[in-house]
């Protein structure tokens, strides 16, 4: 059996070994915590415990395929490309309606700007 509390793979920034389940000191809370990224997601229950467990073996298994089959790595670096592309569209569309400055609108072009995969491959 496999250690529940031994780092996984994050499933926001896609670096294997770099989550890990905690707990909140407050209340005794689970929680994922990414020291790559910085994500943090609470679960409010085992059953949400469960699903982080199963999305990161499902995460890890396509970390090994994209080390391993370049053209499975480019088509879903591919499909990320097109996912931050069209949410770039969507906040350049907001910032447009709301009159947003150009300093507002660089402010969210980092998205997109590291490939953690490309790092763990090496
Ligand atoms: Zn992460």
């Amino acid at each position: 059996m496999k250690d529940p509390l031994a780092p996984f793979a994050c499933f926001v920034c896609y670096m294997p070994d770099v989550a890990s389940l905690r707990f909140d000191k407050k209340h005794g809370m689970p929680y994922v915590s990414c020291c790559a990224c910085g994500a943090r997601t609470f679960c409010k229950s085992m059953s949400a415990v469960r699903g982080v467990f199963r999305t990161a073996r499902v995460v890890e298994a396509l970390i090994r395929q994209m080390q391993s089959d370049p053209a499975a790595r480019a088509l879903r670096e591919r499909d990320a490309d097109e996912d931050v592309r069209a949410l770039r569209d969507h906040i350049e569309r907001v910032a447009a309606a709301r009159g947003a400055t150009e300093t507002a609108r660089e402010d969210v072009g980092h998205v997109g700007s590291v490939v953690p995969v490309a790092a763990a491959a090496k």
